[in-house]
C-alpha cells in the first residue's frame, strides 16, 4: 500500500528560531517532519538588522542567522513548505492541519511556533499611514528615510536596537517611550544615552498626521505635565511588544491572561502530542536562544510522544526510527553527532 504524503509524525508550524531549531532536532530523531511557514523562514530575527546576542556569534546579521538556521535543518532532510495553517483539528489520534491553499496534512504530534506579531498603539493616522512613513520594521524601511527625521516609538530592546540603526541613516531620531525608565537591556541603554537619540519621555504618541507626500507629523503628549506638542517628523517606527500570534490556537488550549499559551517542561501544551516553542508560549525571557531551546526541548519531547503513541497504536517499528545512509544520509554524519 502506498504511503499517505500527508501523513507525517511532525508537522511544525512556524519558521522562526524555535520552529527551525525544532525541525533540526526533529530531523536528527528521524522523524517524518514538515515545517509550514507563511512568509519568509526566520520570523522576527529575519527582520532584524543585527543580532549580537547568539551565543558563538559576537555579531550576525538577523538575515544570515536565519539562513543559517534553515540551511542546518534542510541539511537533514526537513520538508519546509510556503503556506499558512489556518486550523488545527485535534485528535483523538492524529492532529490535522488545515493550509490556506485548501490542502490537509495530519501527523501524530504538531508543534505550534508561530511567535509573534508587532503590537500596535491604536491612535488616529496609524493604520493609515502604514507604508507612508508608519513602518513596524527599520531594517526594511530605514532605507526612505536617509537624511530625514524620524520617530522610534517604545522603550525595549526592540525600539532602543533600532533607533541606534536609524541614527545611521536619519538627519535626526526622536525615541517617545511612555515612561522614564527603559525595559531594554543595560547595554542598550547605555549605547542611547551616548547616542544622537533625542529622548522623549514621559510621553506618547497621540496622533499621526501626513499630506500627500506622506507622514510629515506627530502629536506627543506628556503624562507628567499634561502638555500636547506636534513636531515634524515623516517616520514613524513602532516597536511597543509583540503581540502573540495565537489566531490558530485550538480554544482547548490553555491560555494565560496575555493570549500567551500555557506548556509544562517539555513544552506540552494541554492536549496531548501539541506542542508550543517560542515567542507564542509564556516565559520569562523572550530571547532568540531562549526561542531555539525551546524547539529543542519540544521536538524531543514530541518524538517521545510519538514513540509512545505509535507503540500504543501497535505501529512502531524501531527500524523506522534508525537512521540509515539511504535514508537520513546527513543525520549520520559523525560530525554533526553530538
Ligand atoms: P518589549 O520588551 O515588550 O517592550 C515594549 C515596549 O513598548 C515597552 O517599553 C513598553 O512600555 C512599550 N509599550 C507597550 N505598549 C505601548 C503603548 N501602547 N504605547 C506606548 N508604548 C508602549 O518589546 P520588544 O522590544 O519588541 O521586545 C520583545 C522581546 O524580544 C523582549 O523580551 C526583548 O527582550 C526581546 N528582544 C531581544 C533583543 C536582543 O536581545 N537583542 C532584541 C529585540 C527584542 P513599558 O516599558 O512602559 O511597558
Amino acid at each position: 500500500m502506498k504511503a499517505d504524503d500527508s501523513v507525517y509524525d511532525l508537522i511544525i508550524l512556524g519558521g522562526g528560531p524555535a520552529g527551525l531549531t525544532a525541525g533540526l532536532y526533529a530531523m536528527r530523531a528521524v522523524l517524518k517532519t514538515i515545517l509550514v511557514e507563511r512568509a519568509t523562514p526566520g520570523g522576527q530575527v529575519a527582520i532584524t538588522k543585527g543580532v549580537e546576542n547568539y551565543p558563538g556569534f559576537d555579531e550576525i546579521s538577523g538575515l544570515d542567522l536565519s539562513d543559517r538556521l534553515l540551511q542546518h535543518a534542510q541539511s537533514y532532510g526537513l520538508e519546509v513548505i510556503h503556506d499558512e495553517a489556518v486550523f488545527i483539528n485535534p485528535g483523538p489520534g492524529l492532529h490535522s492541519v488545515l493550509l490556506r491553499s485548501g490542502k490537509t496534512l495530519s501527523a501524530h504530534a504538531v508543534i505550534i511556533a508561530t511567535g509573534g506579531t508587532p503590537g500596535k498603539l491604536g491612535v488616529p493616522g496609524e493604520t493609515e499611514y502604514i507604508g507612508r512613513g508608519v513602518s513596524y520594521c527599520a531594517k526594511c524601511d530605514g532605507f526612505f528615510f536617509q537624511d530625514r527625521i524620524v520617530t522610534v516609538v517604545g522603550g525595549g530592546d526592540t525600539a532602543l536596537e533600532e533607533a541606534l540603526y536609524l541614527t545611521k541613516l536619519a538627519s535626526k531620531v526622536y525615541l517617545v517611550h511612555r515612561r522614564a525608565a527603559f525595559r531594554a537591556s543595560k547595554i542598550l541603554q547605555k549605547r542611547i544615552y551616548e547616542s544622537s537619540v533625542e529622548l522623549v519621555l514621559n510621553s506618547v504618541v497621540t496622533g499621526i498626521f501626513a499630506n500627500e507626500e506622506g507622514v510629515n507629523s506627530i502629536t506627543l503628549k506628556n503624562f507628567q505635565t499634561g502638555n500636547e506638542r506636534n513636531i515634524e517628523t515623516e517616520g514613524v517606527f513602532i516597536f511597543v511588544g509583540l503581540l502573540p500570534s495565537n489566531e490558530i490556537v485550538p480554544p482547548a488550549i490553555k491560555l494565560d491572561g496575555g493570549g500567551y499559551a500555557v506548556t509544562d517542561d517539555r513544552c506540552a501544551s494541554n492536549i496531548p502530542g501539541i506542542f508550543i516553542a517560542g515567542d507564542l508560549k509564556t516565559k520569562f525571557a523572550k530571547q532568540i536562544v531562549v526561542a531555539a531551546a525551546e524547539g529543542c526541548t519540544a521536538a524531543l519531547a514530541a518524538a517521545d510522544y510519538i514513540d509512545r503513541e505509535k507503540n500504543r497504536m501497535g505501529i512502531f517499528d524501531i527500524r523506522s526510527r534508525v537512521a540509515t545512509p539511504e535514508k537520513h544520509e546527513a543525520a549520520a554524519r559523525p560530525d554533526q553527532l553530538c
